[in-house]
């Protein structure tokens, strides 16, 4: 009897102790999932961080294959690698040069992108953005002789593609010079989440200097919480915030390349019906989108415009989350689609809505 209870007790003992080690590994699991994994490096020219949340030796593995993946990226679209697809294509203006599908593809989608928005953004306007070496030491005013010379080599109409079974082929005219800095760090994103998705994560922050993408829900289990930068204000002061999931926060501003002569700002969003930087009554755009390389071009396309044309260009185009903030920093103008996420927490800034399509 004593024998046989024993045994039960045994039993018993085992089973508790199966469901401590098996609650301690779900908590250690829970633990895991709930401290990022962070890859940071100096990428695409600017500090890229990528948090991921999820269990060790998961996240490890895709946070290695996202550093794999930056430097590839760099390898395809950097100026500064002469071996690059867009640095050959640069070097060899007037005769065709075979390309990747990546730089194919992004090149298409950046001659689109500028037709859409009536050439505010202008992936040939490389050799205007050279003249003025903004961002780096270097940086200068340039003659207005010179930047007229350089405005006639910027019709991106004349960008050619030609795809056929031997390879992809672009060709841009003698004279030209492509710069795709305000749509590839966005199409990096994008490239990237599809990456890590298919790696399994399912909770990641990216932010790739003014490029901010999520995947899934935050590590608390809701939309994540992305603040907006305030112009000209010390980082991590924000005037509203975005809270979201599975979303990409793009944001273009003067204040993170430029330059002070003689009282006088200049930056590097270039007008393209100037060649000076853009003076549109603007000091920061966001757009939000499932898309970062269209939120990414967008961007800098509206600060282009300004919030006159902005606001005509978002009626037509319903449906882009935008927004705009005035050169004084005192009115935030919101589109329809934005305001359902975006939440001003300045209170001495005003909201006023545009692009709703009601003027
Ligand atoms: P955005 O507003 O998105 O774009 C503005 C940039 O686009 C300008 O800097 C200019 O290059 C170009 N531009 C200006 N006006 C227009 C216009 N009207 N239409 C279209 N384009 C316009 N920077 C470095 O300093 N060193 C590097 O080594 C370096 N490597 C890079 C590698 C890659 C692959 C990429 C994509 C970028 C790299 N950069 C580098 C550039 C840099 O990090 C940013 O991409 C760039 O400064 C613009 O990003 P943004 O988000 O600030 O501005
Ligand atoms: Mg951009």
């Amino acid at each position: 009897m004593l024998a046989k209870n024993g045994g039960k007790y045994i039993l018993f003992a085992l089973a508790a102790l199966l469901l401590c080690l098996f609650a301690l590994h779900a908590a250690q699991r829970r633990e895991e999932a709930a401290k990022p994994h962070v890859l940071e490096s100096f990428r695409l020219g600017t500090v890229t961080r990528v948090a991921l949340y999820g269990e060790n030796a998961a996240a490890e593995k895709a946070l290695a294959e996202a550093d794999k993946f930056l430097r590839e990226f760099e390898r395809i679209f950097s100026v500064n690698i002469a071996s690059s697809d867009i640095s050959r294509l640069n070097a060899k203006a007037g005769e065709w040069v075979a390309v990747s599908g990546e730089c194919f593809r992004l090149v298409e989608r950046a001659r689109e992108l500028a037709e859409l928005t009536e050439g505010a953004f202008n992936p040939a306007i490389g050799g205007v953005v050279r003249l003025w070496r903004t961002g780096t030491p270097d940086q200068r005013i340039p003659e207005r002789g010179e930047i007229e010379k350089a405005l006639q080599s910027c019709d991106y109409r004349k960008i050619e593609s030609r795809a056929s079974e031997d390879g992809r082929y672009l060709r841009i005219p003698r004279g030209m010079e492509l710069d795709l800095g305000a749509i590839a760090k966005g199409r990096a994103a994008d490239m990237l989440k599809e990456k890590l998705r298919e790696a399994g994560v399912k909770s990641a922050i990216i932010d790739l200097g003014g490029n901010l993408d999520v995947i899934g829900l935050s590590p608390e289990g809701r939309g994540w919480r992305l603040g907006l930068q305030r112009p000209w204000s010390p980082r991590g002061e924000y005037f509203g915030i975005v809270e979201a999931e599975d979303i990409s926060v793009v944001t273009s501003g003067p204040y993170e390349r430029c330059f002070e002569k003689d009282g006088k700002i200049y930056h590097h969003i270039i007008d393209p019906a100037s060649g000076f930087p853009a003076e549109s009554g603007l000091s920061s755009v966001t757009v939000i989108d499932g898309d970062s390389a269209l939120a990414d071009a967008l961007c800098t396309a509206l600060f282009v415009m300004g919030r006159d044309r902005a606001a005509k260009f978002l009626e037509k185009n319903g449906g882009v989350a935008a927004v705009l903030l005035s050169a004084s920093g005192k009115t935030a103008f919101v589109t329809p689609a934005a305001r359902k996420i975006f939440r001003l927490t300045d209170e001495n800034i005003a909201l006023e809505e545009i692009g709703g399509g009601s003027r």
